[in-house]
């Protein structure tokens, strides 16, 4: 698999253009205020009424409605949340696009299960960076960046590839790492990413690792940092060298607690249970599940996600991470700005 960095890519590609990022939410800062920081054309085009709006304002960028920043644009970036992209699309969007111009996402969702189908002459491409919107401002910051994902869907100017590779190095991808791959690898990877290990994997490990702690009577102090605060300093020696690098740094007796329980934990069929979301998602089954549940007003999730808020390692947690005035310094999100 080629990998491509800063000097693979022609940052004057994407200088020519006026480029138009819709939604200034995690990835539409990042984006907006990477590409401007590297010398290119953006506006930002969001509804009325928005309440990113004066955030994109205040960071100054020139604000339009949707359809006319669209309009005024030779390539559109998508970056609203999946479940509303094909609504601003059918709306917004499509009766502003011009033959030869550019649309752009960072996730193939819409247009991997057909919720969005873009017309033939114009050229469609992803960027999908391998993180959340805010490390992906913050890296840049440092002067460094989040490995990013570029597919190209269709191509009628003959130079998508290049376009895509250019707008992922000013968003600070060159720097990392930017890996060509397909609409279809990208969607279906990152929403399996996402439920079997990264969030969906995660948070259930956690809550069921704090639950039978305080069920067998430990303190539910103790359970959180434990369970929860731990992990991060875990994943921290992952990040930097794999699963050796934080087997090397653990004691020898947690090691061989790894090395003897975790496939008791994580097992057949466990796996087995992976395979199966994995071709829920592969069918467009979790896409249509996904779809339905917006269109009847998210019951579901907004139930489970109070049912999330109001388990105890929230509670608990939120008192600990009080008596820890540093976690609040320096946040990657502060809500009033990104
Ligand atoms: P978000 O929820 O953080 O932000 C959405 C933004 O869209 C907000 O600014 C909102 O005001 C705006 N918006 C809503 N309706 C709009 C409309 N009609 N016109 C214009 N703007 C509108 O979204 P997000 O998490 O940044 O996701 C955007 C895209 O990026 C999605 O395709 C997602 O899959 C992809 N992505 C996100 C992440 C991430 O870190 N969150 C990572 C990789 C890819
Ligand atoms: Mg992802």
């Amino acid at each position: 698999m080629k990998v491509f960095y800063d000097a693979d890519t022609d940052p004057q590609l994407i200088k020519d253009k006026r480029i138009a990022v819709i939604g200034y939410g995690s990835q539409g800062h990042a984006h907006a205020n990477n590409l401007k920081d590297s010398g290119c054309n953006v506006i930002v085009g969001l509804p009325a009424g928005s309440r990113s709006w004066d955030k994109a304002k205040e960071a100054g960028f020139e604000v339009l409605y949707t359809r006319d920043a669209a309009e005024s644009a030779d390539l559109i970036m998508v970056l609203v949340p999946d479940e509303l992209a094909p609504g601003v699309y059918r709306d917004e969007i499509a009766p502003a696009l011009k033959p030869g111009r550019s649309l752009a996402f960072a996730h193939g969702f819409g247009v991997h299960f057909g919720k969005i189908v873009p017309p033939a002459d114009v050229n469609v491409f992803l960027v999908a960076p391998k993180g959340p919107g805010h490390l992906v401002r913050s890296e840049y910051l440092r002067d460094r960046g989040v490995p990013c994902l570029l597919a190209v869907h269709q191509d009628v100017t003959g130079d998508t590839r290049g376009i895509g590779l250019s707008y992922a190095s000013a968003i600070g991808g060159g720097k990392a790492g930017i890996i060509e791959t397909n609409f279809k690898e990208e969607t279906e990877t990152d929403l399996f990413g996402e439920q079997a290990v990264l969030c969906g994997g995660l948070t259930s490990l956690i809550q069921a690792g704090f639950e039978t702690l305080t069920e067998a009577g430990y303190a539910p102090e103790m359970a959180y940092f434990e369970c929860l605060h731990e992990m991060k300093l875990i994943v921290d020696l992952l990040y930097e060298g794999g699963i050796g690098n934080m087997r090397y740094s653990v004691s020898n007796t947690a090691e061989f607690g790894d090395l003897t329980r975790g496939s008791r934990i994580v097992n057949e069929q466990t796996k087995a249970e992976m395979k199966k979301i994995l071709g829920e998602i592969q069918s467009g089954e979790f896409a249509d599940e996904w779809m339905s549940e917006c269109e009847s007003g998210k019951p579901n999730f907004k139930r489970l996600e109070a049912e999330g808020a109001e388990h105890s390692i929230e509670t608990v947690g939120k008192r600990l991470r009080a008596m820890m005035p540093w976690l609040g310094e320096k946040t990657l999100v502060n809500r009033q700005v990104n």
